[in-house]
């Protein structure tokens, strides 16, 4: 007897049914993967990469972890970032937060929550960084705000990496991507993070 059958069942079902739509999909799948986005994001079980963007198994190259964070000493994160740049060649890295974020809430609390808490000292410093703009709102919208600026302050951590920073002196194609996602409409924000060259990483850093 499995334990958690109904999840198995759900499997079956699950590729009983894209089976039926395209009898090869599983065998042509595993042949290969050919993703063109990595998708950094955050844990939240109501933030699927490939669900909200609607793509297929194949499509999408994934890293999550508490808040999307991208900390240049986590070797974790940043061999996914290599491997996705360097041998899968993916065109874009696409780092999304979402509104309402609890990791980001967590940081600005002032309480303690055990061993996370070194974690979410990078949304601290973040917040450091725009401690005169997020003074100036209310709690709501300080933690909303502190969600974007994190998404914005992660897109130039991963351009700053070496691995981005190889990838464009020789030239390829790669662009950096800043998105937020509100789980109360489902709906996808564009930050204007849209980055495809060091120089231009300059310049949105600088700002
Ligand atoms: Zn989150």
């Amino acid at each position: 007897m499995k334990t958690l059958k109904f999840l198995f069942d759900r499997n079956q079902g699950w590729a009983d049914a894209i089976k039926k739509d395209n009898p090869h999909f599983f065998s042509q799948l595993s042949a290969q993967q050919t993703p063109d986005y990595l998708w950094i994001g955050c844990s939240d079980s109501r933030v699927p990469a490939n669900q909200i963007v609607d793509l297929p198994p194949g499509e999408v190259f994934v890293h999550r972890n508490i808040a999307n964070v991208v900390v240049h000493t986590d070797l974790n994160c940043l061999s996914v970032v290599q491997f996705a740049v360097e041998v899968l060649k993916v065109k874009h890295i696409i780092i999304c937060g979402h509104y309402g974020c609890g990791g980001i809430k967590a940081s600005l609390d002032q309480k303690a929550h055990g061993l996370i808490d070194n974690w979410l000292r990078h949304i601290q410093d973040v917040s450091r960084f725009h401690q005169k703009e997020l003074s100036l709102l209310n709690d709501e919208d300080r933690i909303n705000r502190l969600c974007e600026l994190n998404v914005i302050e992660q897109v130039k951590n991963v351009g700053n990496s070496s691995v981005v920073q190889n990838a464009w002196k020789r030239d390829a194609e790669l662009s950096l991507h800043g998105w937020i996602y509100s789980i109360e409409n489902g709906m996808l924000k564009d930050l204007d993070m849209c980055i495809e060259t060091a120089e231009a990483l300059d310049k949105k850093c600088r700002l």
